[in-house]
């Protein structure tokens, strides 16, 4: 091409952009309408996936049936479907479209291990306690599927120009997935990142997570008989006991935020033996990295301590996973927040508002709370967005460690009884029911019409990335997790 050609050509090029542009200026609220209206006649679809998936209730790095489901919901669909990736056979990315910009949605799907599994409003402690979707991520995984399905309706009809892809991304709740396939290379090359969660309230997400780290400490010691002859023993429980109450020791003098909880995952087979193995699985969790891995390595010597005191061996400490402070964005925060408040949030029927009404009634808190004096049982309201990003946490999230390198946008909608806590029973409850159904659907809407700003509005990607680049700049990244480690095979 000569100069002038070439001139031409890129004067040419910039007209058709903007008249691209300004052609979308006047459609998107209709586009945002056409999506929000593939997932209300797709509405029985959607649900009927969550109620299968509710109904497996697979914990981490065992969905397999929950992962297929949503694969086979999206290649129905068209999608491209990679499986298996980041060496974690559940974990997939499911791709439609070609080009800038690329917006990519987060499902999770995993369950939580000791909690009941039950879609009875009262009380079924004791049901069966072996796993339950006590956080939602059944109507979390169904949701986001939901929202780059009616994305990829869009792009297929030509509405609009770029990439959706959809990331499967397993056991979120031992915090394994995100971060393994971030360590893979995925999510980093993507414009932008959106997600949901299951929650009491209808809010747009503009607040940290806590850091923590994820690991096992074991123990081997000698076996022998406890009675005949247990000066020939030593015994790895010892060592487990004498680490924790070390660790109560500790606690006192960590910051307040810091959080350390942790369980037994082999303590002995029966008590005339000396336990000959035992192991402990910890999670380390405080407001920033640095201060949990400092705290990390505090309990680590605890453990190697409790070694020698014991005359055992800490034969392996393991850290499994690790999740870092979540980074907000406001330029998304924003763009969610107007898409929430245009979209709506879910309306509730008076079974539906009595179903919650009963679990928050039959769900006993210890101190004697009552759940109903708000005398709200499902929230129906839109929380205004915070004006400051709260840099302080309760939970952690693998979701964080991708907000530190693309910008992160994300929203909860309520889901289950005011108030209630989560991973409890109410919570698993309220997510197999029509009211996981309305909450996922909501999701699915506010995060397609997100999308689509994203895709149609070159400002908003532009101050997203400016607000990302703000806030991570003066941050340094630091993991706990060897080089080279791939994600673990089982999170029991
Ligand atoms: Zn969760």
């Amino acid at each position: 091409m000569t100069k002038i050609n070439r001139g031409l050509g890129l004067l040419l090029g910039a007209l058709l952009a903007t008249a691209a542009w300004s052609s979308y200026a006047a459609d998107v609220t209709q586009l945002k309408k056409d999506a929000a209206k593939w997932v209300d006649s797709n509405t029985k679809t959607l649900e009927a996936a969550n109620r299968k998936i509710w109904t497996y209730a697979e914990v981490g790095l065992e969905e397999h049936k929950s992962s297929k489901e949503l694969q086979d919901l999206l290649k129905a669909n068209g999608f491209k479907v990679q499986a298996g990736v980041a060496g974690m056979p559940t974990a997939f990315v499911a791709t439609f479209g070609e080009g800038g910009p690329v917006v990519g949605i987060l499902a999770e799907f995993d369950a939580l291990l000791g909690v009941s599994q039950s879609d009875s409003p009262t009380a079924s402690v004791g049901a069966n306690l072996e796993s339950g979707h006590a956080c939602g991520h059944s109507i979390f995984g169904v949701g986001s599927v939901g929202a780059a399905i009616a994305v990829k309706q869009l792009i297929a009809s030509g509405a609009v120009r770029g990439t959706i892809k959809l990331y499967g991304t397993p056991a979120e709740e031992t915090g394994i997935g995100k971060v393994y396939m971030l360590r893979d290379g995925m999510f980093k090359n993507d414009d932008a990142i959106l997600h949901w969660h299951a929650g009491d309230k209808n809010q747009v997400s503009y607040s940290s997570s806590k850091a923590l780290i994820n690991a096992k400490f074991h123990f081997k010691g000698v076996a022998a008989h406890a009675s005949a002859a247990p000066s020939s023993g030593r015994s790895a429980l010892d060592a487990v006991e004498l680490m924790s109450v070390g660790v109560q020791y500790m606690r006192e003098h960590i910051k307040q935020e810091a959080r350390i909880h942790s369980v037994i995952t082999k303590g002995g087979g029966q008590p005339n033996v000396v336990p000959q193995e035992a192991e402990t699985w910890y999670y380390v969790r405080a407001n920033n990295f640095d201060d949990a891995y400092l705290y990390f390595n505090w309990v680590r010597e605890i453990a190697e301590s409790a070694a020698k005191m014991t005359k055992t061996e800490l034969d392996a400490v393991t850290i499994q996973s690790e999740t870092h402070d979540m980074l907000g964005n406001r330029p998304l925060a924003e763009a969610l927040q107007r898409n929430f408040a245009m979209l709506g949030q879910p309306q509730w029927t008076a079974a539906e508002l009595a179903f919650a009404a009963t679990t928050q009634r039959e769900f006993k808190d210890p101190f004697g709370f009552d759940y109903t004096k708000a005398g709200i049982s499902l929230s129906s309201n839109l929380e205004p967005l915070r004006d400051d990003f709260e840099p302080a946490g309760q939970a952690s999230t693998d979701v964080a460690d991708i907000s530190w390198f693309v910008p992160v946008g994300g929203i909860r909608v309520a889901s289950h009884g005011y108030g209630l806590p989560m991973h409890s029973w109410p919570v698993v409850a309220a997510t197999g029911t029509t009211i996981g159904t309305k909450a996922l659907a909501t999701a699915s809407k506010v995060l397609a019409a997100t999308a689509i700003d994203l895709y149609t509005d070159p400002k908003l990607l532009d101050a997203a990335k400016a607000d990302f680049k703000k806030v991570r700049v003066p941050l340094t990244w630091r993991t706990a997790i060897p080089e080279g480690q791939m994600a673990p095979k089982s999170v029991r």
